[in-house]
């Protein structure tokens, strides 16, 4: 088949231990899941089914561990925030997931930073308009490599944290999500139907804050190791 021109490369995170790529079909990430950051933002953390937006496979940026990734500051916002999370990665197709088989369809993990335009969210919220401009940004969902699960290896608990030149701005425990990754993956395969490749960035803890240029993050989730990304 002709192509009027050459189709968009197809976006892949490297597989941790594997001489592979994960290739990224979507990015689903979750809103308030941690309690402390629904209280920061104005919200009572009451346990409201979950909600999700989304973010172009191509907004992300893959950070090497060991290397020190690059966000650009994005523009028309003067208040870009680092929202530490963890992602996980479908691997099984599926939907109408029950809660107890939804970790089967994990492939596994990573870190991933929910990076936001938090001048243009408030306006948009307050305005009843979505989201995208806020969220769904060129580079606006660096990641690690992708960790394979297995059956014993899902991650219930574990420090989750995030500096900015060195000095702690988030920490919580997994273990804190309102909604668990089984809980999520099956709630969401309830709204869409679930294909490997996808990925969920599953909520950030409190902290949320602004970076500005020259600025470093290193952030981590226990398990997962740590990543370094410098704001340009
Ligand atoms: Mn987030």
């Amino acid at each position: 088949m002709a192509y009027v021109f050459p189709p968009a490369a197809t976006v892949s995170v490297p597989v941790a231990g594997l001489d592979a790529q994960f290739p990224v079909r979507r990015i689903y990430c979750v809103g308030r899941n941690y309690e402390a950051h629904a209280r920061e933002m104005g919200h009572d953390p009451d346990r409201e089914p979950p909600f999700f937006f989304c973010k172009p496979a191509d907004a992300i940026v893959y950070i090497a561990p060991g290397e020190t990734g690059e966000f650009p500051y994005p523009t028309q916002s003067k208040d870009v925030h680092y929202e530490m999370e963890l992602v996980a990665a479908i691997g099984v197709q599926g939907k109408d997931i029950p809660v107890e088989r939804a970790l089967e369809h994990v492939f596994g993990y990573a870190l991933g930073l929910d990076m936001t335009r938090r001048d243009l969210q408030a306006q948009m919220k307050k305005m009843g308009r979505p989201w995208d401009i806020a969220k769904g940004f060129d580079h606006s969902a660096p990641i690690g490599p992708i960790h394979r699960a297995n059956k014993d290896s899902h991650p219930d608990r574990g420090a989750i944290w995030l500096k900015v030149n060195g000095a702690d701005r988030q920490r919580s425990d997994v273990s804190q999500l309102i909604w668990s990754v089984a809980e999520t993956v099956a709630y969401l395969s309830t709204l869409f139907e679930l294909f490997p490749g996808d990925l969920i960035y599953t909520g950030t803890p409190e902290g949320v804050g602004p970076i500005v240029k020259g600025d470093l993050m290193t952030g981590g989730v226990d398990g997962y190791g740590e990543f370094s990304v410098k704001v340009v």
